[in-house]
């Protein structure tokens, strides 16, 4: 439950250090965006301080062409896809998965990539394919799943990898002109596998502070205050409030699993194009559980498909624009008929917005 007194008083220090000019804090996390949008905290922070939203939810950045690609994989009707809901709606140009599945295709919906590898060893005359968007959270139990394949000697299982990286997305955007960001709400759960030390370029490099955050309101709150201290003070750093949630080293256990079957590579991410090292394919040694090499596929989109028309969600994702600005958003656009990535997912932040209603009516 929110402390409402502790709240009442992480809003006074806040309006004690405002620097009374516009500061853009960029959440990196999806599930900042909710909490965000949940309990209000745009509304209640002082109008300089603009909370903005930026790529962290892995479906969201998938880009459209990897969608098209598992999606002509599944309606080739050669094998099962597995896959978390939250991929099952987005939409390609010619339907979603769920469409598909409407259509005969074989397409479960499983809640670990382990479930995902009992379903290829109940259905040993099928292959079962294994949809892996994620970020440094959900690699290492996907490479876990690879390693258990392997240890089961399984062969009618793969993973198509469309797992994604964080460090170089926040690089990405503080080169882009167009983003305009003044310090960073950094993920809890990204940063309980991969520390702290990952973000260090940002303050070293760039001059820009960030704060590893929680997920309560007053986490968030804590945090900007954070922010707000190492701009007063002029000096910008990589640090922690989430201490409860992760330790400073992040997980190794969980890296090396990780390390182990997948390695980096250049990767397509909606909105922010194509970005050296920034996603991660299999290693050459386990070749024969990646679906990509396995169904001749290429490992990265060779260009950027077009995006489906009136959607604004490489705009969004850079938090150049706000959800209410798409000309979409709460009219093509919603979470029952949703038009882009950004309002299908859960985390999505167009799905935020329009959930907690913070557009507040004023549609663009
Ligand atoms: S917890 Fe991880 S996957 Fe979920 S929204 Fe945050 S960064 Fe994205
Ligand atoms: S409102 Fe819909 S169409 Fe517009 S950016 Fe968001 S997901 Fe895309």
């Amino acid at each position: 439950m929110v402390d409402k007194q502790k709240v009442r008083y992480q809003l006074q220090e806040i309006e004690r250090m405002n620097p009374c000019k516009q500061i853009n804090l960029m959440e990196v996390c999806g599930t900042h965006t909710h909490a965000i949008g949940k309990s209000g905290l745009r509304q209640l922070l002082p109008q300089n301080i603009n909370l903005i939203s930026g790529p962290g939810c892995p479906v969201c950045v998938t880009d459209d062409w990897e969608i098209e690609s598992y999606l002509d994989l599944a309606r080739q009707g050669r094998v099962i896809i597995a896959t978390f809901g939250d991929l099952l709606k987005v939409p390609g140009t010619r339907g979603s998965l769920a469409d598909a599945r409407g259509d005969g295709i074989r397409v479960s919906v499983v809640y670990s990539p382990l479930e995902a590898l009992t379903l290829a060893q109940n259905n040993p005359t099928a292959e079962v394919v294994f949809l892996g968007a994620g970020f440094e959270t959900t690699t290492p139990v996907v490479a876990m799943s690879v390693l258990e394949a392997k240890e089961r000697g399984l062969k009618n299982y793969s993973v198509f990898s469309m797992h994604k990286l964080v460090p170089p997305a926040l690089a990405a955007l503080l080169e882009d002109k167009e983003v305009n960001v003044d310090g960073f709400i950094l993920p809890g759960h990204v940063s309980t596998i991969i520390g702290q030390e990952p973000y260090q370029f940002l303050s070293r490099d760039y001059g820009k502070g960030g704060v590893i955050a929680g997920f309560e309101p007053e986490d968030i709150l804590e945090t900007v205050g954070m922010l707000l201290a190492q701009m007063n003070q002029g000096e910008p750093a990589i640090k922690i409030q989430y201490h409860r949630g992760m330790a400073p080293e992040g997980n190794a256990v969980a890296r090396e699993a990780a390390a182990k079957v997948f390695t980096p590579e250049d990767a397509r991410w909606r909105g922010l194009g194509l970005l050296p090292e920034s996603g991660l394919r299999l290693r050459r040694e386990y070749e024969r559980f990646d679906a990509k090499a396995k169904f001749g596929l290429p490992q990265v989109p060779p260009t950027a498909v077009k995006v489906q028309p009136g959607c604004a969600c490489g705009e969004i994702l850079k938090g150049i624009k706000k959800p209410h600005q798409c000309r979409s958003f709460g009219r093509a656009c919603t979470p029952m008929e949703p038009v882009g990535p950004c309002m299908v997912s859960s985390e999505g932040t167009c799905a935020a917005y329009y959930r907690y209603a913070e557009y507040q009516g004023e549609l663009a």
